[in-house]
């Protein structure tokens, strides 16, 4: 839990990815969890151990694993400082604008981060009129008062300066709550399933990836370098079994164990991978659900697409209200997420 919290108290948006994978990289060098380790010119970073087979072991093919979880999260650049120091921004990600009102966010600056309040311009309830309180503004609309002059701000700030939400993490009864779980979740997932490895005879190459937020973009080249035979991509998905939704579009079920995706709206994941994972679940007593989601991506569509093509199949852990400061996922799903990838990889 220690390494989770870390993961989702570090800010890192898509391009501005230093941060995050300096704390993975650090914490896997440290813990000797791969032979070697690389970032590629995009900044994806490339975790690479080889098969480690048992004495008796039948000496076939090394089959090449691909893991993939994307380390941005969803964000802001700084897009304008107005002659009064608020700034304005551009989203990196997708935003639901009703979950931005009244906001603390940080504004990352290489001198330092800065503590700033973000709200969509327009009146407060007092002076509003009844159509004002209808209006949902659109993302850039929002504002992010520093409590600085507009000098001040200047010698701060630079336009294109990263802007996260902030928001703590939490354990709320049997669940984590936090900013980003979505996809700290699965970059957490990958490096748990590598510490729990004992004997494996496939090499695997974890990617940490950069850009998945903005459409996918870094988990391609680092799929075309590795040239793998066999992908996972390990993310987070929707949870929907909450009020006010029909049951039939939960897509998952919170304490049901990782979800199998079936298929998202950017891929359809490998149908024998889907029962491989579930005959292992069977067989080792690991909670897993099978998941399609209607919309929505993530990297495995551009791995299972590089080169001549890859089986993929993507992992995904249940979040409830997913790309809020308040992501909440239930702690079975978490430990079924590393445990059934650590088993799958044991058997290849
Ligand atoms: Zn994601």
């Amino acid at each position: 839990m220690k390494l989770l919290q870390t993961l989702t108290q570090t800010p890192s948006v898509p391009g501005r990815e230093d941060r995050i994978r300096k704390v993975i990289q650090d914490y896997v060098v440290e813990k000797q969890l791969f032979d070697e380790v690389s970032v590629d010119a995009m900044g994806s970073l490339i975790g690479i151990r080889r098969a480690r087979r048992k004495p008796d072991a039948a000496a076939s093919k090394t089959v090449r694993v691909m893991l993939a979880a994307h380390m941005d999260q969803i964000g802001f650049l700084v897009r304008h400082i107005d002659e009064h120091g608020y700034l304005r921004i551009n989203p990196v990600g997708g935003f639901d604008a009703r979950n931005l009102f009244a906001r603390k966010v940080r504004v990352c600056t290489s001198s330092g981060d800065l503590p700033g309040i973000m709200n969509a311009s327009g009146k407060p309830i007092h002076i509003a009129s009844e159509l004002d309180k209808k209006k949902i503004p659109e993302v850039t609309e929002f504002f992010i008062d520093l409590g600085l002059t507009a000098e001040q701000v200047r010698s701060k700030v630079l336009i294109g300066d990263m802007v996260v939400l902030d928001g703590p993490f939490e354990i709320v009864g049997d669940s984590v709550v936090s900013q980003c779980l979505d996809n700290r979740l699965g970059c957490w997932a990958q490096i748990r399933a590598i510490e729990n490895l004992t004997s494996h005879n496939c090499d695997i190459y974890a990617v940490w990836t950069v850009q998945e937020e903005v459409g996918l973009r870094g988990a391609q080249p680092a799929a075309f370098g590795i040239e793998p035979d066999v992908a996972v991509a390990c993310d987070t998905t929707l949870c929907c079994k909450t009020p006010g939704i029909p049951e039939e579009d939960r897509v998952s079920v919170a304490g049901d164990g990782v979800c199998l995706h079936v298929m998202d709206g950017s891929m359809i994941s490998d149908i024998g991978l889907v029962e491989d994972f579930e005959k292992i679940a069977r067989a080792r007593n690991i909670k897993c659900q099978r998941a399609v989601l209607p919309r929505g991506g993530q990297d495995g569509a551009v791995i299972q697409r590089s080169r001549s093509g890859v089986r993929t199949i993507a992992l995904a852990c249940p979040v409830k209200y997913i790309h809020t400061v308040t992501e909440m996922s239930h702690k079975d799903d978490l430990e079924s997420y590393h445990t059934l990838l650590s088993a799958w990889l044991e058997t290849l």
